[in-house]
């Protein structure tokens, strides 16, 4: 009964929601609202999806296509027969029905093609505005015409797939963007984001697990301004944190935010707890209680405190 209750407690780090699915054979718990796997067993769903996508890359290398998945028509649109040499290699009676295929294969494709490249511009935005790597991009667009090859776009938005194959990905490659800045980037809405996302992560078997906040000192530390040194220190606490189990369960920004906060009062780059929450979009309230916890495990109160009153 205890564990119950516990479990109805929980809050999921990401977006806050205290709803979720459970799924016993696996032994985890999905956040309703974003898709956020909270307990992760040790079995790894993956392999199927792997397949998949080791089954393509042979196909496409065989065929010596080029793997470039940004770039639209990678040459291997397919058509059924070419030229007037083609026709002669089907009988006579079958002719009606050939040209029927040919007409209806090449409107497919079209319109494959036209789709696709619409969502491949809605892609390149969000990849420039949000700041993110060509590997990202690149791993988004393959996931994406995967998606479409699978039938699994059919019926939503070409919009909310992209944001939730983005929000998939960024954390898949350590480069993390919250679910808050992904919708506010696309313009779908957080709910339909993780929606669109449990649906597609059961199709393609992949899955969301909490981002380390180490993966967002970098960009963090940028939008604050604080030099490589205060960034290195961050992520030296985070990591002896980890040891300590001090940051599990925990909101990974607000985490992540009060590691910088510690580092930079240190190197003596302080910035104040309102600066960064503001910053970074999370409140002053979760930089104070994750800063707590964090110079109580690490044992650096007194140093930290006495740094703070300097500065101040
Ligand atoms: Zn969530």
């Amino acid at each position: 009964m205890a564990f119950k209750h516990a479990k109805r407690e929980a809050k999921c780090p990401e977006c806050g929601c205290t709803h979720f699915f459970e799924d016993e054979s696996k032994g985890e718990r999905v956040c309703a609202k974003c898709g956020l796997v909270l307990e992760e067993s040790m079995v790894d769903t993956s392999p199927e999806w792997r397949a998949f996508d080791e089954d393509q890359r042979s196909k496409r290398t065989r065929a010596g296509a080029p793997l470039t998945f940004t770039k639209h028509d990678k040459g291997l649109t397919t058509e059924i027969g070419r030229g007037r040499g083609e026709l002669f290699k089907v009988r006579p009676e079958k002719r009606a029905q050939y040209y029927r295929l040919t007409k209806w294969q090449k409107r497919l494709v079209e319109s494959k093609d036209r789709n696709l490249s619409f969502a491949l511009s809605e892609l390149q935005r969000l990849i420039s505005f949000l700041g993110l790597p060509r590997s990202v991009h690149e791993e988004v667009a393959k996931k994406y015409e995967q998606a479409v090859d699978r039938g699994l776009v059919r019926g939503r938005s070409m919009e909310s797939v992209i944001a939730a194959l983005l929000y998939a990905v960024t954390r898949e490659l350590g480069t993390p963007r919250t679910l808050e800045e992904i919708a506010e980037a696309s313009g779908v809405e957080r709910r339909e984001i993780g929606r669109t996302y449990r649906y597609i992560a059961r199709e393609l078997r992949v899955r969301i697990l909490p981002a380390p906040p180490q993966d967002y000192v970098p960009r963090f530390a940028s939008m604050l301004g604080l030099s490589d040194k205060v960034q290195a220190k961050a992520i030296q606490f985070l990591r002896e944190a980890k040891k300590n189990e001090v940051t599990s369960g925990k909101g990974p920004t607000g985490v992540a935010a009060a590691a910088l906060y510690i580092a930079a009062v240190l190197e003596g780059e302080k910035r104040t707890q309102r600066e960064i929450a503001d910053a970074i979009g999370v409140t002053e309230v979760t930089i104070r209680n994750r800063f707590k916890e964090l110079v109580e495990k690490l044992g650096i109160e007194e140093e930290v405190e006495k740094k703070v009153r300097e500065e101040s």
